[in-house]
């Protein structure tokens, strides 16, 4: 049995996956997608999730295109910490949480709908399932995202200075 291997359309393939990859639009600064972004550096971008599970959940993600999580160089794994317990203080301080979910969801089957690999950080707090979203089975989310991400920019930056980060 013979094999035919056409690597012109796997990179073509490849190519159509990573232009349609909302997280790598977000890192190109792609003016068709609404920015929620209230951090970058030269490697990550933390920004607000579209859809939150609640108040602040955040994403921080590699601005490359990476899908599997062994793929970080130990840099990048360094750099993540930094942004994930920097995120872990700010919002401590701006919701005063009672405790956050973090991790990743790798593969369809985890519940990643985006494959570009990004970290959530979700704030909780207690009794927060309310009547309404146990009726119409929806999420009531407080405050406005935009209102959300101008406190967390300013707190972000603010987390900097302090910390002597840039
Ligand atoms: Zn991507």
């Amino acid at each position: 049995m013979k094999y035919f291997f056409n690597f012109e359309k796997l990179g073509y393939c490849k190519n159509k996956k990573n232009d349609g990859c909302i997280l790598c639009k977000i890192a190109a600064k792609d003016q068709s997608i609404e920015s929620l972004i209230v951090y970058e550096n030269e490697q990550f971008i933390v920004s607000l999730n579209l859809y939150p599970y609640n108040p602040a959940h955040c994403l921080i993600f590699p601005k490359r295109h990476v899908v599997d999580i062994r793929a970080l160089q130990p840099e990048e794994v360094y750099t993540l910490h930094t942004l994930e317990t920097m995120m872990i203080s700010v919002l401590e301080v701006q919701y005063n949480p009672a405790g956050f979910n973090i991790g990743f969801n790798m593969g369809l089957a985890a519940g990643a709908s985006i494959e570009h690999l990004h970290l959530h950080i979700i704030p909780r707090y207690p009794n927060e399932i309310g009547i309404a979203e146990l009726l119409a089975g929806k999420r009531v989310l407080v405050q406005d995202l935009k209102q959300t991400q101008e406190q967390l920019i300013a707190a972000c930056n603010e987390y900097c200075k302090c910390n002597k980060l840039v």
